[in-house]
């Protein structure tokens, strides 16, 4: 298969990458059965990257032989927890080792600014891959006594070949949220990248394989969901899928699992996360916070905080304080030092966004910022804020994930937790007073995974992510993401029962 090579010379990043862009099975690079490819495109120019194998549903057969060969031999109950965790944190020493590469490869294919791919992105898939690493030695059941005839214990088992399908907005924090706790239990796996962002992936195979882990364990196929992912989903010998992306696919991804063998289904989709200030909130914490919650990653997070609701007597205040540092939110090439915001993914996204901001404007909202396209070239788009909004009009209803939110007031306490719950999601949510109590009872009524009490889109290796309602099933992170990937085995032994 080809490969890539590309030289930075930028204010934020100098320095080179050089990787295979074919499919990965069996830690090899091949190309996929059609031998057709799949564009990458630059989001900052709308210019064509690269170009990366497109796999079919043939390399998934050829990937799952490969995954099932490694679970029977090499991983599975083959491989002791002490080698696993050993594994994943030579991963980790790696991807130190290249971090800054690592990081412009994702500014360069996703758009996102080179300083977040760095601090964020891969510094926290770093961590994620030596959290997990450290579980991999401490997977234990139960014993659990019933009487002095039996010993019954349960064993958490792998659950064998799992699937994974990632989308582009963090490519590879995403991966490693997936491959992380996988791994460290012992599953092989076959992971399907966004189509949108598949360098930063393929750029991880070579590391997986410098890492030393057997063949098998990890394959990687980019191509298209209905395609590839699909025929993950589909899979009879796949045990299990677990999916990050819209809530329209992950209803899609379900029902295939019913429909072929029932394979356990984990699901991370959309939200539509509500930001309540009250009116005791300390106003700068309160405006620093709702401003990261709702444009980090260019708006292109799960968890944004896209519904701004503030208490009447601080709203005029709050609201002109936020749209201060909204404007100096600096917007322009991934790659310059300063740069806040870069382009958002796609044409597509950036079709879509724009016109959720005209349905906006055509249902009667104010654009009290932005509301524009940013520059003449690449997907850019100023970061914007509706206000004067109704519950339902689409911008407060759907998830729009870009630089987009509404500011809602509000002078009824009761009433705001039934409008922050007025949703199909339940991922997210964040809250702002300076009185303990409101704050936590606040949070506790708040139908979200997570609430965050005077801070916003906080992540933590160690700490459950996932959604209430139609946010997904199944917990990201924390010691709760192993209980995705084993199966529990109670085993009876009898010490003289006699029937
Ligand atoms: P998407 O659902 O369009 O695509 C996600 C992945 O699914 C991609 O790899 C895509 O190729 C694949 N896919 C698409 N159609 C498929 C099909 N028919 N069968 C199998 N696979 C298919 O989502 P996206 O646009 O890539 O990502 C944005 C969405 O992801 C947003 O809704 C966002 O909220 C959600 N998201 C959620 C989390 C979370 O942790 N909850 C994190 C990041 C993103």
């Amino acid at each position: 298969p080809a490969s890539f090579s590309y030289q930075w010379d930028t204010p934020a990043y100098k320095g080179k990458t050089e990787f295979n862009t074919g499919l990965f099975t069996n830690n090899e690079f091949v190309d996929g059965s059609n031998k057709t490819t799949i564009d990458v495109i630059n989001p900052t120019n709308g210019k064509v990257i690269t170009s990366v194998s497109e796999a079919v549903e043939a390399d998934v057969e050829i990937a799952v032989a490969a995954a099932e060969k490694a679970y029977a031999t090499t991983w599975g109950l083959n491989a002791s927890g002490a080698q696993r965790a050993d594994l994943l944190w030579k991963l980790a020493i790696l991807m130190e080792r290249d971090l800054d590469e690592l990081a412009a490869i994702e500014a360069l294919d996703n758009g996102k600014t080179f300083n977040w791919a760095k601090g964020t992105d891969v510094s926290f898939a770093i961590a994620v891959f030596k959290y997990f690493g450290g579980w991999a030695d401490k997977i234990t059941g139960q014993t659990i006594e019933t009487d002095e005839k039996k010993l019954i214990y349960t064993r958490h088992e792998p659950i064998g070949v799992v699937g994974q399908i990632i989308p582009w907005n963090f490519p590879l924090l995403m991966l490693a949220w997936k491959l992380g706790p996988a791994l460290a239990t012992g599953n092989t796996i076959i992971l399907k990248p966004s189509e949108f962002t598949p360098l930063t992936a393929l750029r991880i195979c070579a590391l997986v394989k410098e890492a030393g882990f057997p063949p098998g364990v990890v394959n990687i196929l980019t191509g298209y969901g209905p395609t590839v992912g699909a025929a993950i989903a589909t899979h009879q010998k796949i045990d299990k899928v677990a999916f990050t992306g819209s809530t329209l696919v992950g209803r899609k991804i379900m029902e295939m699992a019913a429909k072929s063998n029932l394979k356990n289904v984990t699901l991370e989709l959309g939200g539509k996360s509500p930001t309540v200030v009250f009116d005791d909130a300390d106003l700068d914490t309160a405006v620093a916070w709702a401003l990261h919650g709702l444009f980090w990653n260019h708006g292109q997070a799960c968890c944004a905080g896209s519904r701004v609701f503030v208490h009447a007597k601080i709203y005029d205040e709050f609201l002109k304080k936020l749209t201060e540092r909204a404007k100096a939110i600096n917007v322009g090439d991934p790659f310059g030092a300063k740069t806040d915001q870069g382009p958002q993914v796609s044409q597509t996204q950036y079709e879509r966004i724009m016109s959720y901001i005209e349905s906006g404007k055509s249902d009667g909202a104010t654009v009290h910022l932005g509301g524009e396209r940013h520059g003449t070239e690449g997907y850019f788009i100023q970061p914007t804020i509706f206000t004067d909004v109704k519950p339902d009009m689409k911008i407060v209803k759907e998830e729009i994930f870009g630089p987009v939110g509404v500011v809602i007031k509000f002078d009824d306490d009761d009433h705001i937790i039934k409008q922050a719950n007025d949703t199909l999601y339940g991922l997210a949510a964040a809250v702002f007073s300076q009185n303990i109590t409101r704050a936590i009872t606040t949070a506790h009524k708040l139908q979200a995974g997570t609430v965050w009490v005077n801070c916003a889109n906080q992540l933590h290796a160690n700490v459950p992510f996932g959604g209430f309602k139609q946010s997904g099933i199944g917990r990201e992170l924390g010691e709760y993401a192993l209980h995705n990937y084993t199966n529990v085995k109670a085993v009876h032994v009898n010490v003289g029962h006699v029937l």
